[in-house]
């Protein structure tokens, strides 16, 4: 018999619980990609998400064409892409992973039922979470809302079994009519995407080098470099996580490992890490039990927030880098050049667009959505909330990050600055920093003053949230 695996955000071949099942059950294997952005509602694909979506389904099929199959892509309503590959194909099943946005799960709820109803075999699986949102509820049978708890509870559940192998036998069967990629457009047109092609290999393979430097190096210094934007200190597995090219098992089971595999002496600390995978797992918690959050307040209380009018002008310099504030502007031009930037540089970015300029977070997840190449609803959602304080276990209103020195503590030498700010890149120090305080470095750097006073925004922001409070 002959089944269809839906490919969507699972772009790998091994630890592939639908590839593998499908395998097992079937004779002949058809691996599909439906591109229909349409179906994601409000949340089509960023441009920097397409980009990398290109290239990772790009390498899926070489890795199937190595197996002796291939990718077919298609576009359209997935239903009717499924229904007609059936009626050409005599498929018997369709295999897919599952996932947790609102719009994916009315949707595959949906075609789940049709499907059934013509006598199709339909079945799903988890490929990409450690615990599925339902998975995991309170004493009181709810939804956790604060993160301590939740992963006091999820850390114990956490098993390291084998992840799944690759299956051996991927057989296909010919099938007309697939798209060729570029048909899908994915790419821009106009090409701003070579620091993005420089910084990344999409794929299940470039995820799996990205975890062996990770596991060789930084991760024994999680905890304290995570923090140096400098520093190749974190994982940058986001994205291939996002597009499940690497799943949170493999992880867990690698790094259980390479615990294992060390001297006591020199072991390293792995739990740092893990707990970061555990705010992901919350995200998702979060978005399963409250939906509608990508859009509202978690908090209601900051439906009454008194956001400044919007300002195109005062964002787009934002968005562009140019505020004047040194380690803003570097965040958002790293943003900009690999689609990518450092956790604790979103925080400030982030609580500068939402404090000092008062802007509605909205704008900064839109922006992020169409940048980031990680961009991901779940996290980009809690994300924003947290900083903008309307989120589940979100950061207090009155932590208005400073930049300056946030910039001072965790970039002291200024590395991270002088990377993403070139005409700076020559500035002393202390001056990097502050750079106004010299007013012919700006003169002679062209880089500008500071868009707004960080201390009078800093109280206007806290006077803003005292009027909410009181309303
Ligand atoms: P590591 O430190 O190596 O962490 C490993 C993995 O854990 C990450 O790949 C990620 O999957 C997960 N993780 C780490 N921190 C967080 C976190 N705070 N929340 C949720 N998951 C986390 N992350 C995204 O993946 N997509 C987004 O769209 C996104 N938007 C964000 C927006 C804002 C305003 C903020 C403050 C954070 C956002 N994050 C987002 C979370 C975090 O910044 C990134 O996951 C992290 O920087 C990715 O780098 P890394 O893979 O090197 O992380």
């Amino acid at each position: 018999s002959t089944a269809i695996v839906w490919f969507r955000r699972d772009l790998r071949l091994a630890d592939h619980p639908a590839l593998s099942a499908a395998a097992k059950g079937h004779e002949h294997l058809i691996p599909l990609y439906i591109h229909a952005p349409h179906e994601d509602g409000r949340w089509p694909a960023g441009a920097a998400s397409r980009w990398w979506l290109h290239h990772s389904l790009s390498r899926l099929d070489a890795q199937l064409r190595e197996h002796g199959n291939a990718l077919h892509l298609a576009q359209g309503n997935s239903l009717d892409v499924l229904r007609e590959l059936i009626r050409r194909t005599g498929a018997t099943a369709v295999y897919w992973s599952r996932q947790y946005e609102p719009e994916a799960i009315a949707r595959d709820s949906a075609i789940k039922a049709a499907l059934r109803e013509q006598g199709i075999d339909v079945h799903s699986f988890n490929a990409s979470l450690w615990c599925e949102p339902w998975q995991i509820e309170t004493r009181q049978q709810g939804p956790y809302r604060v993160f301590t708890p939740f992963w006091r509870s999820l850390r114990p559940q956490l098993e390291t079994p084998r992840p799944l192998p690759v299956p051996s036998s991927l057989r296909g069967i010919d099938v007309a009519g697939s798209m060729p990629l570029d048909a899908l457009a994915l790419l821009p047109r106009i090409r701003w995407d070579t620091g993005m092609q420089e910084t990344w290999q999409p794929g299940e393979q470039g995820a799996q080098e990205w975890l062996d430097i990770f596991m060789d190096d930084a991760v024994s210094d999680y905890a304290r470099a995570r923090d140096l934007p400098a520093r190749h200190g974190t994982s940058r597995l986001s994205p291939h996580l996002h597009f499940g090219e690497i799943s949170p098992r493999q992880i867990h089971r690698q790094l259980a490992d390479r615990v294992a595999d060390t001297d006591a002496r020199r072991r390293p600390d792995i739990e740092p890490y893990l707990r970061e995978l555990g705010w992901r797992e919350f995200a998702h918690h979060l978005l399963y039990h409250f939906p509608r959050t990508p859009i509202d307040n978690f908090n209601e209380q900051f439906d009454r927030f008194p956001w400044a009018r919007k300002s195109s002008k005062a964002i787009e310099r934002w968005q562009r880098g140019l505020t004047g504030i040194p380690l803003v502007d570097a965040g958002m031009r790293e943003l900009w050049h690999t689609g990518w930037m450092h956790n604790r540089v979103r925080m400030i970015v982030a609580s500068f667009l939402c404090k000092n300029l008062r802007q509605h977070w909205h704008h900064g997840a839109a922006w992020f959505w169409d940048t980031l190449v990680d961009a991901d609803l779940a996290n980009n959602t809690m994300g924003w909330q947290w900083v903008a304080g309307s989120g589940a276990d979100a950061a207090p209103y009155f932590r208005v990050f400073n930049p300056v020195t946030q910039a001072q503590k965790f970039d002291p030498e200024g590395h991270y600055l002088r990377r993403w700010l070139p005409e700076l890149a020559s500035a002393p120090l202390p001056l990097l920093h502050e750079p106004w305080k010299d007013a012919s470095l700006l003169q002679r750097s062209g880089y500008p003053a500071p868009m707004i006073d960080l201390g009078e925004t800093r109280q206007a922001a806290l006077d803003a949230y005292r009027i909410m409070r009181n309303a």
